[in-house]
């Protein structure tokens, strides 16, 4: 479970995140990433972390993130920020 205490700044505002357990391993970039559809998750500038560049606003990008944090194998990403 992430933990709201450790969301790192760079996330957009709003309930989705990821935390500070980050790797960053790109399991979910594959899911949410820049090459996706859906655009959620992006690497931060030294590319140590990952985090929400927006937050979902369809059914489907609500599906994309939850399905990113199913596959996060540090369970660093949260929807209850
Ligand atoms: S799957 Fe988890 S640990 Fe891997 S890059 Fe994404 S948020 Fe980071």
């Amino acid at each position: 479970m992430a933990e709201k205490s450790l969301r790192l700044p760079e996330n957009a505002p709003g309930r989705w995140y990821v935390d500070d357990t980050c790797t960053p391993c790109h399991t979910c970039m594959d899911v949410a990433g820049p090459t996706t559809p859906y655009k959620l998750l992006k690497y931060n500038d030294d590319e140590t972390r990952v985090f929400f560049e927006r937050q979902p606003a369809t059914p489907a990008e609500e599906a994309a993130a939850q399905e990113a944090l199913e596959v996060c194998p540090t369970q660093a990403i949260g929807n209850d920020g």
